[in-house]
Parts: structure tokens; sequence; C-alpha cells
């Protein structure tokens, strides 16, 4: 079975060279535990900081170790009562072909209810993380208007379109090509959307949102975070999710410079682990799956083919080569 090893931690941008592809056996499973042949390795953005040996809510990836995060796969070898060969499960050991796992860290998922790729993107982590990160820490209610960024990603698609869905009076995103725009729009039934990479984002959001937001859903900070105090109105909330323009800087970002207008504009911006919200999972689970049923709801994967290729997935995502969630596909 090859596993993916972090053998040195990167400075800024993740060189490949600090990367290894490595054969390992598979370990023969002891009593409660299963071996599963992984069909899907999730990558995303907070791996990132996994790479860096620093204290965060996740612990950072070991040397020489294989690295780990969402997977979906078949079980192939059973010594649990929980589950026969051949069911499908979601489980946190990817990054490579085989995984062994006890049973009870293991959760059943079913192809006959959505595609077995979805429970790691509209179904699974970020799109509970767009769920609870709206609704819950953002409060957001019907008639307000919400600006998202990283908009056409896994996150951010589903963001915006929860929003609409829920009453919003005007929902905005951005993203960093004319096509990632243009689907917003078109697919997702955003009411305005800008390529950040055209113009300066305050302006732009101005321009987009000429009677202000009432929520920022950040994926993004620096001057993401910048332009949405300043559209922000009174009383205005942001969930604090991701800050991917600054996940490889070496240097504080420049922005954003108006801190200050948290103040008089009386603004609530708050933080959000997706784990904390886990009890939300059988909510958002039948609330969101009825949306894709009925075709309210539209999501787009960027599949990649191959263990090998995990890595350049990996460091797709930080270059915006994904639209919607980025997984990997392992060949039988
Ligand atoms: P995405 O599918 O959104 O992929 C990341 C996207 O970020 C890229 O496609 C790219 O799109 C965009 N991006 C990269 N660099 C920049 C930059 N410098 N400026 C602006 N955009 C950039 O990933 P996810 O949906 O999985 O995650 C979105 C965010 O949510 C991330 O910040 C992530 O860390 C965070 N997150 C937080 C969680 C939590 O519990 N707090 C849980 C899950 C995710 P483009 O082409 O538009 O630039």
């Amino acid at each position: 079975s090859r596993e993916w090893h972090l053998t040195a931690r990167p400075d800024g941008w993740p060189n490949p060279h600090l990367f290894s592809l490595r054969e390992a056996p598979v370990a023969a499973p002891e009593p409660g535990q299963i071996v599963v042949r992984n069909l899907y390795l999730s990558v995303d953005p907070y791996m990132r900081g996994r790479m860096d040996d620093v204290k965060s809510y996740v612990p950072p990836f070991q040397l020489d170790r294989p690295m780990d995060g969402g997977a979906v796969g078949v079980v192939v070898a059973s010594e649990s009562a929980q589950y026969e060969p051949g069911e499908h499960v979601l489980h946190q050991l990817g990054w490579r072909e085989f995984a062994t796992l006890e049973a009870r860290h293991a959760v059943r998922v079913s192809e006959d209810l959505a595609p077995l790729s979805t429970y790691l993107g509209v179904l699974g982590m970020p799109g509970l993380t767009a769920y609870a990160g709206l609704l819950e820490v953002a409060s957001f209610r019907a008639d307000e208007a919400l600006f998202v960024s990283g908009a056409a990603g896994a996150v951010g698609s589903e963001v915006g379109q929860i929003a609409r869905l829920k009453g919003a009076s005007r929902v905005i995103g951005s993203a960093g090509s004319d096509e990632k725009v243009r689907q917003l729009t078109e697919e997702y039934g955003f009411d305005a959307a800008f390529n950040y990479k055209h113009g300066r984002v305050t302006e732009q959001l101005r321009e987009a949102a000429p009677d202000g937001i009432d929520v920022y859903f950040d994926n993004v900070g620096g001057d993401h975070l910048e332009a949405a105090l300043h559209a922000l109105k009174l009383h205005g909330r942001v969930t604090v999710c991701g800050m991917i323009a600054q996940y490889n800087a070496t240097e504080p970002p420049p922005a954003p410079r108006n801190l200050s207008l948290i103040i008089g504009k009386r603004l609530r911006l708050q933080g959000m682990i997706v784990m904390d919200h886990s009890d939300l999972m059988p909510q958002f689970t039948e609330e969101v799956s009825g949306w894709m049923r009925s075709g309210e709801l539209k999501y787009r994967e960027t599949v990649v083919e191959g263990i090998e290729n995990t890595l350049d997935a990996f460091l797709g995502v930080l270059k915006g080569e994904n639209t919607g969630k980025m997984v990997v596909r392992l060949n039988e």
C-alpha cells in the first residue's frame, strides 16, 4: 500500500520535494478493527496548517509518518461486528491507499443516498462548515445581504446557496477567475459576483453591494476582510472561517487596516471550527440533501485521479485550480 509522508516542514509555499509517496505494509486488523481500501481522498486548505510544527486545534503532521485526513473507502476486511466487507465508510486515515482503523472511528455512508465523494464535500465537513458557519455562527436571517469570499470553492459555494435558500435579500461572492464568477451567478444563483484579481476588493464589493452587507463569511482574510468591514452595516456579523490568502505567507498580512470600524458599527466577528458544530450534522444532512434532491442546491467537484497526484491536488487547492470540492479518486 502506498502512503504520503511529509519529510520536512515547509517555509512559505510547500515544495513538492518535502513530500514522499512511500510503500508500507497493510496492518492486519485486530479485534474491533477494519481494513478499508480508500476510494476518495480529501485534500483541504487546513492541511497546510498541519505541516507547521505549531500547536493548533488539530495536531501537526508528524515527519516521516503517513499524513491523514478525510477519506471514503470500502471495507475489505473486518474484525468488527459493526461492518461487513463491501460496506462504505467515511474515516480520517486519508493520504494512503489502505487504512486499518478502529471500527468506531468510521462512519457508515451509502452510495444509494448520494455519490460517495459528496461525503467529503457538499454533504461532509465543508458542507457542515457552510451550514453552521452561516446559520449558527453568523445567525444569518432572511432579508439580509451576504458576502462570501472563496465563493466558488467547497465551503463558499454552499454558503451562498444556503443564504439564497434561506431568503437572503442579496448574495454576493468573490472568486479568482472569470469562469468561477460566471458559475456563481449562472449556476448557483448569486445576485452578484466579481473576480478579486480584476481590481481592489473594496471597490468591487461596493459596486456589488451598494446598500452594504449584513453578514460576511470570510474564507480568505486580508484585503477581503478589509473590504467587508467597509461594507458591513451597523450590527453586522462576520464568520471568520478561513484566511487562505495568508496560509503560505512568511510576512504578516498588510490588511485589514480598518479594524477600528468594528467599534462604531458594533460588529461581531466570530471564529469557528467545524468540529464544534457536529450536533448540527443530522439537521444539516436532512436539509441539504433535500435541497440537492429538489435541484435547488447545486455542487461541483474537481476530481484528480490517482494516489500519486494527491500532493498536486492539495497544492492545486491552494492555487485555486479547483471549482467546488477537490477530491482524489484512487484507481482500482
Ligand atoms: P476551497 O474549495 O474554497 O478551495 C480553496 C480556494 O481558495 C481556492 O480554490 C482558491 O479559489 C481560493 N484561494 C486561494 N488562495 C487565495 C487568495 N490568496 N485569495 C483569495 N482566494 C484564494 O476550500 P474549502 O472550501 O475547503 O475551504 C475554504 C476556506 O474555509 C479555507 O480558508 C479553509 O481553511 C476554511 N475552512 C475552515 C473550516 C473551519 O472549521 N474553520 C473548515 C473547512 C474549511 P480562487 O480561484 O477563487 O482564488
